[in-house]
């Protein structure tokens, strides 16, 4: 059976998830692949074509050769991004991230490589992780050799090589066997942060809810649960959580929601009219497509803002503003200066994002920075009246807006809409640059404008009905 380095990647993460997708295949519960998740791909890919087309120009290109393919008799297989053939017969490796550092993962990935390209007779002499410099600065024209890194880890690797053939023959022995132990598996004792997709398969019956849907749980507290197999909330006493942990017992209890009037109180006093209710949309790509842009960094290309101008009025107004290229906030921060007044509270559900985006929005525009700093300083975060204010089982123990909205505003819903969320507008947007006008390109604008409206348009509807608890 194959043992490529996304499989021994996935038996260091967790064996048993392994075997099961190599020897129960249609059991495996495959994730669909995300239009975003396809982007991450297709960028990783574009980087390594960049990569190449930049080291085919130096002297002795003819050495390289990429994508080249190693097989051992054990059933190891690797595909090396590149490698350099040196004249004493050895090869150097240079494994090819878009990511902007080297992290454990990628010299575990750089290990395997090495330990097959050996087994198949190979001496290998020096290994590279070739990454994204983060400083890196985009001027008009791409410089790929400024904005890629080269990072000998030759020792590194030498040092952890034995201890990592040891697990790739443990994963090779895993894969040989035709029988291991499906009836439990040991993220049973771990909080459900731990749990991966196959969990249900390993573990049925685990009732939903369930004790891994108490938020913040002890891992001495799941520990315990299970051992005595009590997973079912209805047999845990108020008495054996605390904090948090005691509404959402509560609320799966009694199957209604546990509502803390002081915590709502405490939130609604600081609301100040003309309610602003703002939601950014961000892009961030690894190879950066503005001059002045680093790798990854997150430029704001889209807002919607819905406004009620004072307490008690049944007026909303609807702002919106969305780049019709790649470029960066300026013409953005204009529009929501024309809209945003000087007074009033600003609402966003996780203001940690849109506070983050003020910041270095303002970095890149100082003339802009009081306004921007101004808005942060009065904006309120919704999710936290859902963070121990309202409660309920529904959730799933999550406050994203996407859990909390069905549940408090049924009337609402992000089903069936094109974009459908944050990284699937990212994803449109970098698909709407390479558009030409047109129907298609209108009508994908017009999908990512009324996404976007939806998230202000939820916060607004959320924000009344839990007013209306107190
Ligand atoms: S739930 Fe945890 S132990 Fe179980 S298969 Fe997944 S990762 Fe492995």
């Amino acid at each position: 059976m194959q043992l490529s380095k996304t499989n021994f990647l996935q038996y260091l993460t967790c064996a048993k998830s392994l075997w099961l997708l190599k020897h129960k295949p249609r059991l495996y519960p495959h994730q669909t692949v995300s239009n975003y998740e396809e982007k991450l791909a297709q960028e990783g890919y574009e980087v390594q074509k960049l990569v190449e087309g930049h080291l085919l120009q130096d002297e002795g290109a003819n050495k390289y050769s990429f994508n080249k393919v190693y097989k051992t008799s054990q059933g190891l297989y690797a595909e090396a991004d590149i490698i350099w053939q040196n004249d004493d017969g050895t090869v150097n490796i240079y494994e090819v991230k878009s990511s902007s550092s080297v992290s454990k993962a990628h010299l575990t990935d750089a290990t395997f490589q090495t330990i097959v390209l050996e087994r198949s007779g190979i001496i290998v002499k020096s290994i590279y992780i070739v990454h994204l410099n983060k400083e890196y600065v985009r001027s008009d024209i791409l410089n790929v050799g400024e904005m890629m890194s080269f990072s000998t880890v030759t020792e590194q690797v030498r040092s952890i090589i034995d201890e990592t053939a040891m697990e790739v023959d443990g994963a090779i022995r895993l894969l040989e066997q035709a029988e291991i132990d499906e009836t439990s598996c040991s993220c049973l004792k771990l909080s459900k942060s731990h749990h991966c997709a196959s969990f249900d398969y390993f573990n049925p019956g685990i009732p939903k809810p369930s004790i891994y849907n108490l938020p913040r749980i002890h891992k001495n507290k799941i520990l315990l649960f299970s051992s005595e197999r009590r997973f079912d909330l209805n047999d845990i006493d108020e008495s054996e959580v605390s904090g948090n942990q005691l509404s959402v017992l509560q609320a799966a209890k009694t199957n209604s929601p546990v509502i803390n009037e002081s915590v709502l109180e405490k939130f609604y006093e600081q609301v100040k009219y003309p309610l602003y209710f703002l939601d950014y949309e961000t892009f961030s790509s690894a190879i950066p497509l503005l001059d002045g842009v680093k790798p990854y960094a997150h430029i704001p290309f889209q807002f919607s803002l819905h406004i009620i101008p004072s307490e008690g009025s049944e007026e909303l107004h609807h702002f919106e503003y969305l780049a019709d290229g790649a470029e960066l906030p300026i013409e953005m921060i204009k529009e929501m200066q024309n809209c945003i007044g000087s007074t009033g509270s600003l609402v966003s559900w996780h203001k940690s994002f849109e506070n983050t985006r003020n910041k270095e929005m303002g970095i890149l525009y100082p003339d802009k920075a009081n306004f921007l700093n101004d808005i942060s300083n009065r904006m309120i975060d919704l999710e936290d009246l859902f963070k121990g204010g309202y409660v309920d089982i529904a959730f799933g123990g999550s406050t994203s807006i996407k859990k909390v909205l069905p549940v408090i505003v049924p009337e609402l819903s992000y089903d069936n809409m094109e974009v459908a969320n944050g990284t699937d507008a990212m994803e449109a947007f970098t698909r709407m640059l390479e558009m030409p006008d047109g129907s298609d390109r209108k009508k994908l604008k017009k999908d990512m404008l009324e996404y976007c409206e939806l998230d202000t348009l939820a916060m607004v509807r959320i924000f009344q009905k839990m007013n209306a608890y107190i």
